[in-house]
């Protein structure tokens, strides 16, 4: 069974697939599906949107297709100041604790930040829900302290391009913490598949079996 946990488009090639929906431009979906505010649609005068992002994020996972909050994040390539985006950051990663969601997140430049909010303690840990980095290409370093923290970590079509240190990557990350993506290009997911198998040196089917294990563990709404 091939799972692509993050994607933007249809496509064909997967047997599960996570589809992206955008929170500000939500339809109800028959298909399984992630939710949140990314950064990139933080608009700072809607204030309309932002004073109900509690309330209709936490209405849309009524809906049991809903597997996880994101894709979320925090993006110091935009213009929106990084406190904002933390701000509607904390809320979505409060309602995935509440709904015990796993969350998908995009992390641009940001690194040091997340691994910070993973760690805040209150008495006891506050985030103990599975996070995900999506489209990882960044160096093995990189990896020790995300695994260090608890994160999960998921490759796209990066890991096509033969990148030396993307490779390195994901050698560097437990088999219990990987996962697979297309995210929006159009690359089967069965090509990540056979080159990260290459790449850690194992057949396809025990790669399968590897993120079919973290899948049904880290998405326990999923029942099918
Ligand atoms: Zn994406």
């Amino acid at each position: 069974m091939f799972i692509n946990i993050h994607s933007h488009k249809f496509n064909g090639s997967a047997d599960i697939v996570i589809y992206n929906k955008m929170l500000d431009n939500f339809k109800n979906s028959e298909e399984l599906f992630s939710v949140g505010l990314h950064p990139w649609n933080i608009d700072e005068t809607d204030i309309y949107l932002l004073n109900n992002l509690q309330n209709n994020l936490t209405k849309i996972t009524f809906n049991k297709n809903t597997l996880a909050i994101g894709e979320i994040g925090l993006d110091k390539n935009i213009d929106t100041p990084i406190s904002v985006q933390t701000k509607i950051l904390q809320i979505q990663l409060e309602i995935s604790e509440q709904l015990k969601l796993p969350v998908i997140l995009h992390i641009v430049k940001s690194y040091s930040e997340i691994i910070k909010l993973r760690n805040l303690k209150k008495g006891k840990t506050k985030y103990i829900q599975p996070w995900i980095i999506h489209g990882f290409n960044k160096k093995y370093e990189l990896v020790q302290q995300l695994i260090k923290s608890g994160f999960y970590i998921s490759f796209g079509v990066s890991i096509l391009n033969n990148l030396p240190h993307v490779e390195k990557s994901l050698i560097e990350v437990p088999n219990n913490k990987l996962f697979l993506e297309t995210d929006e290009s159009d690359v089967s997911i069965v090509d990540i598949y056979k080159k990260v198998a290459e790449i850690k040196r194992v057949s396809v089917d025990e790669l399968q079996h590897i993120i079919y294990n973290n899948f049904k563990r880290v998405f326990s709404r999923y029942d099918g």
